[in-house]
């Protein structure tokens, strides 16, 4: 099977981020990008959020809807992606609209965006890369089923929307679950 090919163009921060064991990673964790397009994307890992560390959030691999892989952040460092579960996991962001730009509207909440084929492709090579790589990775998880948290709707107080709905409804778990060495958590 060839090897994926993996443009790595690491963030600014990224050497300031953590390092851990290959036999911590046990878990990946499927995002989307909620915003209009990669480049946008990248705008926002670039950001500085944590002024004591000088990083940010984002994944550590983004896919763009053409099938293009993109390594922001190595896996032996860990990225902020995800509450609670970052020093286990790998991030892997799918470039997909969304909720943008009304991610907490509550009258905005669809995410009815498709998945294209060379998105699902490539996550699957990516997957059995990593699953060689790191042979404690064992499981798969969605944003949305990692962090549930609700809030304020931005359109309405007295309504509350999911902070994180990532991947989302139209995800195709059954498509990736079926060729790939991992169970979802
Ligand atoms: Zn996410």
């Amino acid at each position: 099977m060839p090897r994926p090919a993996i443009r790595i163009e690491h963030l600014p921060y990224a050497g300031a981020l953590a390092g851990r064991d290959a036999a911590a990673i046990d878990t990946v964790v499927i995002h989307c990008t909620e915003l209009p397009d990669l480049a946008t994307a990248r705008e926002y890992g670039e950001r500085v959020l944590y002024p004591d560390s000088g990083t940010g959030n984002s994944g550590h691999y983004y896919i763009d809807r053409d099938g293009a892989v993109v390594e922001y952040v190595p896996p032996a460092r860990v990225a902020h992606h995800v509450r609670g579960w970052n020093p286990r996991s790998i991030g892997i962001e799918l470039v997909n609209r969304g909720r943008w730009p009304h991610w907490l509207d509550s009258r905005h909440q669809a995410m009815d965006e498709p998945y294209t084929d060379a998105q699902l492709a490539a996550l699957v090579a990516l997957l059995q890369e990593l699953c060689a790589r790191f042979p404690a990775l064992a499981q798969v998880a969605g944003h949305e089923d990692l962090d549930t948290g609700e809030v304020e709707a931005s359109d309405d107080p007295a309504l509350t929307v999911r902070r994180k709905r990532d991947p989302g409804p139209l995800f195709p778990w059954e498509q990736l679950l079926a060729r790939v060495p991992l169970r979802r958590l």
